[in-house]
């Protein structure tokens, strides 16, 4: 992935606590590897999100129980199954959170 100064944004690595090395079991002591996940620059680069993009691959999508808002908190109800609706319904859903 190319890096795009004005989309991307660096994290800690969360594998070596920033520090481009860890230790592990193996490691005698005294003694650390390069991280293989920030391959030791101790950052990770993620693209800032912007907006969902779309596929063109699918045309039905799985997703979890479709909650009725009329059930109490408290129902002893069963949860309803997973459900697959169509990729265009999932494409109007709200976006959670
Ligand atoms: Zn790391």
């Amino acid at each position: 992935m190319k890096a795009d100064a004005n989309k991307d944004v660096r994290v800690e690595c969360e594998e070596c606590g920033a520090t481009g090395v860890y230790t592990g079991y193996a490691e005698a002591v005294g003694h650390g590897v390069e991280c293989r996940k920030c391959k030791g620059s101790g950052f990770l680069t993620f693209t800032l999100f912007t907006n969902r993009k779309q596929r063109e691959d699918v045309n039905f999508v799985k997703v979890p129980a479709i909650e009725n808002p009329a059930r109490p908190p408290d129902s002893t109800e069963p949860v309803p199954p997973p459900a697959t609706i169509t990729y265009a319904v999932f494409l109007t859903r709200p976006l959670p959170g």
